[in-house]
């Protein structure tokens, strides 16, 4: 799959749920209204449809959410597209998760090929651990991490810069993913979806922490990429390799290689644009994918060059009307 840019789509991400059993701030309302049922798709369609783009060229897969191990059953579907990776056809099956669920499956996703995860941590305070998460509870998490690692799952923790928040406590994730041979990657909050905080006063440009470690540590400039948006230092001090995604303060799409999939089939281009393809319309036409590929196709010949978020004070609409948690992080 090459995109009208001569972008090569080799890398997927499906949000196998919307539902989550955490609240973030940044990411959803308290009071989130989640899809009925009916209109997700069912684990035997998510299995198709990402068959179908494994053949189509994808060779690295993501599962994300809301909250992927709190959809019933993932672990069938997990271990069903681990056959991709036996064959060959894929090069990596892995997650993002929130990590409550780790204690439980850490095992079973290792049994099933997975070899890394994301992890989402922003603080290590377990008391504004409750206040960012609301419904989350740090021990738990970090029992869930503490099995990963024991399982043999390698492990990188997301963290979402927020001003106020945990701009205190950039040394001590620095130093707690160094002991524990982690990696970690910041993340500016981006527009998504209604929330019921203002985004504005939590934004932190990553500019900003980054000359804050800069006052510890001297940090090197790294030319190590996986093909996303992240761009990396390494610490000279430690030798620990740092990631920083800056969507706000520097746009990284010309060197896009992904789309995504919500968990009722529309397949987005782009994070930051509101252009779909109604893939489930096209999964239930028929049962040997004639239609399911033709729509791919064409979806991926309308993939736009970019995105425009702005987080400013006259700016208060979300740039993208949907959450983070319905197009997977
Ligand atoms: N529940 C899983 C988790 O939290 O890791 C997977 C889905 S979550 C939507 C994926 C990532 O998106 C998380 O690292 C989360 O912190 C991040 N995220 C959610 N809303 C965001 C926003 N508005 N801006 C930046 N990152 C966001
Ligand atoms: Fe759930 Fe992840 Fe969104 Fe937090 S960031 S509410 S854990 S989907």
């Amino acid at each position: 799959m090459i995109d009208p840019f001569g972008r090569h789509i080799s890398y997927l991400r499906v949000s196998v749920t919307d539902r989550c059993d955490f609240r973030c701030v940044y990411c959803m309302a308290e009071d989130m209204t989640f899809l009925p049922k009916s209109e997700v798709l069912t684990l035997e369609e998510l299995d198709r449809l990402c068959t179908a783009f494994i053949e189509k060229g994808v060779r690295k897969l993501r599962l994300t959410g809301g909250e992927p191990l709190v959809r019933r059953d993932v672990m069938t579907l997990i271990r069903s597209l681990g056959r991709h990776l036996d064959t060959g056809a894929l090069e990596e099956l892995t997650l993002t998760s929130n990590g409550s669920q780790l204690g439980r499956f850490a095992d079973e996703l290792v049994d099933a090929g997975v070899k890394r995860i994301n992890v989402s941590v922003d603080t290590l305070d377990e008391g504004k651990f409750a206040d960012i998460t609301r419904w989350g509870r740090l021990p738990q998490v970090l029992d869930g991490i503490a099995a990963a690692k024991d399982a043999g799952l390698q492990i990188k923790i997301n963290t979402v810069a927020l001003r106020g928040v945990n701009d205190e406590e950039v040394f001590d994730l620095i130093e707690w993913t160094g002991r524990e041979g982690f990696d970690l990657t910041f993340i500016e909050t981006m527009p998504l979806g209604e929330v019921d905080v203002a985004r504005v006063d939590r934004y932190l440009p990553l500019s900003l922490l980054k000359a804050q470690i800069g006052q510890r540590y001297e940090m090197i400039e790294s030319d190590h990429r996986t093909g996303g948006p992240a761009r990396y230092v390494n610490l000279a001090e430690t030798g620990q390799r740092l990631g920083f995604i800056t969507p706000l303060t520097h746009n990284f799409c010309e060197s896009c290689n992904r789309v995504r999939v919500t968990c009722t089939g529309m397949l987005y281009m782009c994070l930051g644009q509101d252009d779909s393809a109604d893939l489930r319309a096209a999964l239930r036409a028929d049962e040997d994918n004639s239609a399911l590929n033709a729509a791919i196709d064409e979806a991926i010949g309308r993939k736009p060059k970019g995105h425009d978020f702005v987080i400013d004070r006259r700016t208060k609409a979300p740039s993208v009307s949907r959450h983070m948690s319905v197009t997977g992080g």
